[in-house]
């Protein structure tokens, strides 16, 4: 039997944001959004990006779109970020990245750390310049924000990965006091801190997008614990709240 032949339009593409200059520091960027996710956080602002299903039914943006996107901005962006949902549940991700590559632009994954094998082959290859990775909580709570099973073993050795890695990277943590506690947030802020990293972001938690009513509060945002933004702040050499 032939081996199945995948193709860098096998990654199901549900959006394109035509312009960032946010989301991949130092360049101005395209975000691409995969479809998919298993996991299942709360406060996840892309609901409907966790939905899963053959290429052919959830990816909205055609093969010819996405070539067509890539050969006409060439020039004018720098680079293009692949967001999700999870990329990097997706088999032919490399094929995507690689292609990306080929029409001469830097690459930037964000990424939840739900696959280390694959985004340690990702980095190994080169096929991406920036990783962005969100911790969500200290690995022995991991498993309640993404309400799937086993994440802080995989978010841990992904961790690794990036920081064994020479690709320039951050880690980010949303924080929102339902689901994380004050100690459970300064526990996350040293899980990364002793893993090694030195690039550190808190990131409040806003409503936009999400559909979970009790994690509504009265305001827009949540304020982040002071002795954790102080703590965080000794620690890192690049830290910010956004
Ligand atoms: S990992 Fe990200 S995309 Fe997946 S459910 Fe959580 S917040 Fe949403």
């Amino acid at each position: 039997m032939e081996a199945l032949k995948y193709t860098a339009y096998d990654v199901p593409i549900a959006g394109i944001q035509p312009f960032t200059t946010i989301d991949f520091p130092g360049k101005i960027a395209a975000v691409f959004f995969t479809q998919g996710c298993p996991w299942h956080c709360r406060y996840c602002h892309n609901a409907d990006l966790r939905l899963t299903g053959h290429v052919n039914d959830v990816s909205s943006v055609s093969r010819d779109s996405i070539e067509s996107f890539l050969s006409s901005r060439s020039g004018f962006l720098e680079g293009i970020v692949v967001s999700g949902g999870e990329p990097t549940i997706h088999t032919s991700l490399p094929y995507l990245l690689s292609s990306i590559k080929e029409y001469g632009y830097d690459t930037a994954l964000h990424t939840n750390g739900n696959n280390p094998e694959m985004l340690g082959s990702i980095l190994r290859q080169g096929l991406v310049d920036y990783v962005a990775m969100d911790v969500k909580a200290p690995p022995a709570v991991y498993d309640r924000i993404t309400r799937f099973t086993n994440t802080g073993i995989s978010a841990t050795r992904s961790i690794s990965k990036i920081l064994s890695s020479q690709v320039d990277y951050e880690f980010r943590t949303t924080y929102h006091p339902s689901l994380l506690t004050e100690a459970e947030l300064m526990d996350t802020v040293h899980a990364v801190y002793n893993a090694g990293a030195r690039k550190y972001y808190i990131q409040r938690f806003t409503k936009k997008g999400v559909r979970d009513e009790e994690l509504m509060l009265g305001g827009d945002y949540v304020e982040i614990p002071d002795a954790v933004v102080q703590e965080a702040r000794k620690l890192f050499s690049v830290f910010d709240v956004r």
